[in-house]
């Protein structure tokens, strides 16, 4: 794994390189609050973003709150949530999330991680995602690209998401806490790419253990 000052570095040359938050985001990320962010966020699992989005829409067309969720029959659920697929399971948890929330939380969705992920249906992706994106808070929430890029270059080493969410939060310096998921996020989208990363025209490859072992 990368040291100290070449963790700050990979960094730095990001920041330079990748955009940083940019607004139009969909799905999870560009809801109002943090009670939709939640739902959209279990809407996400195995779906495409473009997806999740619109299964996101016709849900909350339904309804926007706990209450008025599980107001709803069921099948109302599934079928505004069938473009993201898993419908079924996913009202499910749907339902269990609303009716834990207003029991334990009075329907308020607590601010912390601990408070998100005592919640059904939200794991450490999904809470990080809210905590980042609603509540303002400086943590690099970890997707697959984010995994992938980090465990690449050398930033972490970790063989689960979560993991490279716990080893990020300790290793990464201060400042780049606030938009390191958006230059990690562009960086796996435009350049280490899943299939064939475009590690000839990579700004970081110097440091990138990837390369250094596969590449070079
Ligand atoms: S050198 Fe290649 S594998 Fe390493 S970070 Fe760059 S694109 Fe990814």
């Amino acid at each position: 794994m990368l040291a100290g000052a070449e963790i700050e570095r990979v960094y730095r040359i990001l920041s330079q390189e990748m955009p940083g938050r940019t607004p139009g985001a969909k799905g999870p990320k560009g809801q109002p609050d943090a009670f939709r962010s939640c739902i959209s966020c279990m809407l996400s699992a195995q779906s495409l973003d473009r997806n999740t989005a619109k299964a996101s829409r016709a849900l909350f067309a339904l309804a926007t709150t706990p209450e008025a969720m599980l107001e709803l029959d069921d099948r109302d659920i599934a079928a505004a949530i069938k473009p993201c697929g898993l419908y079924n399971n996913k009202t499910r948890s749907i339902r269990r999330f609303c009716e834990t929330l207003l029991a334990e939380h009075g329907g308020v969705v607590p601010d912390t991680r601990e408070g998100l992920m005592s919640l059904p249906g939200i794991g450490r992706k999904c809470a990080d995602i809210v905590l980042s994106f609603t509540f303002g808070k400086d943590v690099i929430a970890v997707d697959t690209h984010v995994h992938r890029v980090c465990n690449r270059i050398g930033l972490t080493d970790a063989r689960t998401a979560d993991k490279t969410a716990e080893q990020l939060e300790n290793r990464s310096p201060a400042w780049a806490l606030a938009d390191g998921h958006f230059w990690l996020i562009q960086f796996g989208k435009r350049i280490c790419t899943s299939r064939s990363p475009k590690c000839e025209a990579c700004p970081v490859s110097d440091w990138c253990e990837y390369y250094a072992e596969e590449v070079a």
